[in-house]
């Protein structure tokens, strides 16, 4: 089903690149990150087109809940002990300005996306945890402080609160900008190779190059694919569910977020890792703790997001890789693809207009420390069962043993095949391998989609990708 953001928002559709064409920057990639890194270049007066797959805004983007914030969960007092004060200040000042860049940005062009300042919440049962948070963050230069009370019904022993964030349509943003810049649509590179890339039907020949993917999809150099998973989660709309004021999201356990748009809540939550959603029943726990919160609320849209977590929660932002020189990569944003898709925009064109950028190191794509080491070996674990999966495992089932409406891994003459089993029609047949790394995919009976628990790759019933890294279909021939 639509976002709220699709169903209030059209953008006018771009033309697709058939020929070769040469510039200083190419942008792959026309979410947010990839449409601010575009804008900033364009007034440094660097020259810059964006090339994208599908549609702009069409990636993960279209499915945010759009809040613009530094609060990212209750991390200042952990991130201070773990990285020191002066890199945690980094980070939440990158992100406390990238929140003053985007009402600059609005103001200087007139953009109607209904952004609107509001306060950000945290809340948790753990009353110490919140009052070291607060503290924690006042130090860093937020204008934070513990609250007892919350005007949401979630069970909890108060909240900290960020004065000063924002939230907006992020489609409607994102039309206005798109309007000042030379975009390509139905434009997926297929190959990228020094400073020259291949499209489906054109050539592009950029001094510089800018992977804002969501993924980035080279694998070697960069090697991303050891360094980050993703995680997944559904989003209700509701009416009448009452007026919220401030943006709400939980820690820990039993975390739900909460924001206003209009005359609708956006309810989110019911996260996993991507690919790990076999038994589904995710929109309907969510709709059942929606009934709980508010009696009165009726649904009106529902969908669902996926984002890349890093091993130590900072996103990657900088040089793709030491033998590429000339490629930059902004990705990893843990679920707060907002202010970091800001601060990624503004590190990456300083680096490209050779600019000394101050929060550049904190966030540096090439950044490596043991804290790293667990969450790799984790993913590490992960990837090879996966694979493991592929090549060793069995099928349970035989395709007769299949529930109608079901999906799932079965027995065939030559081996193994995904198979989701539609009523009164023909199965739908898939690879059971992801074309990315060759993992064993897995079914997802909320979104009837095929996911790669390794990387995260999504695929339709059908077999055609929707979510890379993977950049091909997983169709069974
Ligand atoms: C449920 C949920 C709620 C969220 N809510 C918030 C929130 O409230 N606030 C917040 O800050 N963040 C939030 N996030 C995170 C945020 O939505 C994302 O981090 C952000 O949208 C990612 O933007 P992006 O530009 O990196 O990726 P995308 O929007 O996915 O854009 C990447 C683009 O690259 C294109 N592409 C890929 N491969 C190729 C190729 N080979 N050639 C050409 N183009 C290609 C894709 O088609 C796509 O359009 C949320 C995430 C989730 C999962």
């Amino acid at each position: 089903m639509e976002s709220i953001w699709r169903k209030t928002c059209t953008i006018e559709e771009r033309e697709t690149l058939n020929r070769e064409i040469q510039t200083e920057v190419a942008v792959i990639g026309a979410g947010m990150a990839g449409l601010l890194t575009a804008y900033q270049l364009k007034k440094a007066s660097v020259h810059a087109v964006v090339l994208e797959a599908k549609r702009i805004g069409n990636g993960q983007t279209k499915n945010t809940t759009a809040k613009i914030t530094s609060q990212h969960g209750l991390f200042c007092d952990a991130f201070i002990r773990k990285k020191g004060q002066k890199t945690a200040g980094q980070y939440v000042q990158a992100n406390q300005k990238a929140i003053e860049e985007y009402e600059q940005i609005i103001q200087e062009n007139n953009i109607e996306c209904d952004f609107e300042r509001t306060s950000s919440y945290v809340y948790s049962k753990n009353e110490k945890k919140l009052r070291n948070e607060a503290k924690a963050a006042a130090k860093l230069g937020i204008a934070a402080s513990y609250v007892r009370h919350i005007e949401i019904p979630v069970p909890c022993a108060g909240a900290v609160r960020f004065e000063g964030q924002a939230q907006f349509h992020p489609l409607k943003f994102m039309k206005a900008i798109a309007e000042q810049l030379e975009i390509y649509e139905n434009t997926p590179v297929r190959k990228v190779e020094g400073n020259l890339i291949q499209t489906a039907q054109g050539i592009v020949k950029a001094d510089k190059i800018v992977f804002a993917t969501h993924y980035p999809f080279v694998n070697f150099p960069g090697l991303y694919f050891t360094r980050m998973h993703q995680e997944r989660s559904y989003v209700l709309a509701l009416e009448d569910a009452g007026v919220i004021n401030g943006m709400y999201i939980g820690d820990g356990e039993e975390s739900y977020s909460f924001r206003r748009y209009g005359k609708y809540l956006l309810f989110g939550g019911q996260g996993h890792r991507t690919g790990e959603n076999t038994g589904g029943k995710r929109y309907e726990m969510l709709r059942q703790k929606a009934k709980q919160f508010f009696p009165d609320a009726k649904e009106v849209a529902h969908w669902s997001a996926q984002d890349c977590i890093t091993s130590d929660q900072v996103p990657f932002v900088g040089k793709y890789a030491k033998t590429r020189p000339g490629w930059f990569v902004a990705t990893g944003f843990q679920k707060w693809g907002m202010t970091s898709s800001m601060v990624a925009s503004k590190i990456l064109c300083d680096m490209i207009c050779g600019v000394e950028n101050p929060y550049a190191k904190t966030f540096s794509s090439r950044r490596f420390s043991t804290e790293e080491v667990p969450q790799i070996l984790k993913d590490g674990a992960k990837a090879v069962n996966g694979l493991s999966k592929r090549f060793f495992q069995v099928p349970e089932k035989a395709r007769e043993e299949l529930e109608t409406g079901h999906g799932g891994i079965v027995k065939t003459k030559t081996g193994k095949a995904g198979v989701y089993k539609m009523e009164g029609e023909r199965d739908c047949k898939v690879q059971s391998a992801c074309c990315h790394l060759g993992c064993q995919v897995a079914w997802n009976p909320d979104e009837k989609t095929w996911e790669c628990p390794c990387h995260g790759s999504r695929f339709d019933c059908h077999g055609n990708l929707l979510d890379g890294p993977a950049q091909e279909g997983i169709q069974y021939e």
